[in-house]
């Protein structure tokens, strides 16, 4: 059976799934792990009827991924002091914070060193160590957008320019003038899934909405998009 992909507004949620037809009496509607989703319909049926039967399931495709995030570890809050772990590219990092002779953080065989020169405290070590987020966030980031945007040299898209803001509910968002904003959260994550949010934001550049035309023009620039996607997820505290 061939899937299509297609997505769907319900609420402030956005449902992206993919869709086929075969011999079969009933719909039916899978939610997987990584949190894609998957429906199968009966031939006969078109991809509008698809929609209004992926409506009719929001609300329990939104428990079934809430379920699903309920089996990852949560992150604690942070307190900024030894002993913690604390996230960089995907990899948890041990806390070391200590006081010095200048004040910096490195990242060291499986440590996130943290010096104070002043009399150390929490504060002061959340303020190095997002100092810290912030510097590799802005090269890492760039580096990212020149690979992903070289991924969609046949578009055409002029290179937009790079924000980087501490953002609330979302990974990324874009601008028609130009611009790309990125949470600094997405320090936090691997590569591969900063890829996606990057390229996502890319190929709105050129289909604003999540149409099943945007997700066709992923697909070509990203065909393992929905994985990358599911592991991002995993990430969402
Ligand atoms: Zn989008």
């Amino acid at each position: 059976m061939e899937l299509q992909l297609d997505s769907i507004k319900w609420g402030t949620l956005d449902i992206p799934y993919k869709y086929g037809f075969s011999q079969r009496k009933t719909f039916a509607l899978s939610v997987h792990p990584d949190l894609s989703v998957t429906v199968k319909a009966p031939l006969g049926y078109n991809a509008k009827d698809i929609q209004s039967f992926v409506r009719r399931r929001g609300g329990w495709i939104s428990r079934a991924w809430r379920d699903f995030e309920q089996y990852l570890p949560k992150q604690p809050q942070r307190r900024y002091i030894s002993g913690e772990t604390h996230r960089y590219l995907g990899r948890q990092y041990r806390l070391k914070v200590q006081q010095g002779d200048t004040d910096s953080v490195k990242c060291l065989r499986g440590y996130l060193w943290v010096t104070t020169k002043k009399k150390s405290t929490s504060e002061r070590a959340k303020i190095l160590l997002d100092g810290w987020y912030r510097a590799h966030a802005k090269e890492i980031f760039q580096e990212r957008l020149l690979v992903c945007h070289q991924k969609t040299s046949r578009e055409a898209i002029p290179l937009p320019t790079l924000q980087i803001k501490q953002m609330v509910s979302r990974w990324g968002s874009f601008s028609l003038a130009g611009r790309i904003t990125l949470n600094l959260e997405l320090i936090k994550v691997p590569k591969e899934c900063i890829d996606y949010v990057i390229q996502h934001e890319l190929c709105h550049f050129k289909v604003k909405h999540h149409s099943p035309k945007f997700w066709k023009l992923m697909q070509n620039v990203m065909p393992d998009f929905e994985e990358r996607r599911g592991k991002l997820n995993l990430y969402a505290e």
